[in-house]
């Protein structure tokens, strides 16, 4: 984080815990970030947005964004129901990436398949857990991203 500290268009907010997206009706698009900070609920909004909470969190703001149109959460993450803790510390895999709407959540540039501008960015992409430790693959996935979401802005 930072060196994108100095930036002018990058304002980093602590404390601050997302609760929710909410999308337009249609559903096609994330419109805000619902956000908790200091007891009171804040909104956000952005033209993109990218998710990277780690495995287990972001699933659990993607559950948490129920609305009419996605009375079940956006994004069709995958749950694995009760996990040793063991297997908490390389959560991976809960919104695989994949060209097959019907077996993934993101497609090939984490971005969710039924949402135009919503990304995940961490090890929740993984299909399957790696042999070796996962972090260093989610942080080259995420350069990945970006110089995708940089083309897509420019
Ligand atoms: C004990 C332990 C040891 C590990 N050792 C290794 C290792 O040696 N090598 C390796 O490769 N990996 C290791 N890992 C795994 C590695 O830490 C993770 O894979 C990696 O940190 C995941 O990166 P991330 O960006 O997805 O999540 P994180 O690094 O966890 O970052 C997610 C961030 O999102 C924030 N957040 C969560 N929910 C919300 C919310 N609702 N609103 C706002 N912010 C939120 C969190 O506070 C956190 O700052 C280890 C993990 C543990 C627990």
């Amino acid at each position: 984080m930072r060196p994108l500290l100095g930036q002018p268009n990058v304002t980093l907010l602590v404390n601050a815990e997302v609760q929710r997206l909410e999308t337009d009706p249609a559903g096609r698009s994330v419109t805000s970030v619902v956000v908790r900070r200091g007891g009171r609920d804040e909104v956000y909004e952005g033209d993109i947005v990218a998710v990277a909470a780690r495995a287990a969190n972001s699933a659990a703001i993607l559950l948490r964004s129920v609305s009419d149109r996605y009375p079940e959460g956006l994004a069709k993450w995958f749950g694995a129901g009760r996990i040793p803790i063991a297997g908490v510390a390389h959560q991976a895999g809960t919104c695989r990436f994949g060209n097959d709407p019907a077996t993934s959540v993101l497609d090939a540039n984490c971005k969710a398949h039924e949402l135009d501008n919503l990304y995940v960015v961490d090890t929740s992409f993984f299909p399957s857990i790696g042999a070796v430790n996962p972090a260093l693959t989610a942080m080259a996935n995420a350069i990945r991203v970006g110089e995708h979401l940089l083309g897509r802005m420019s």
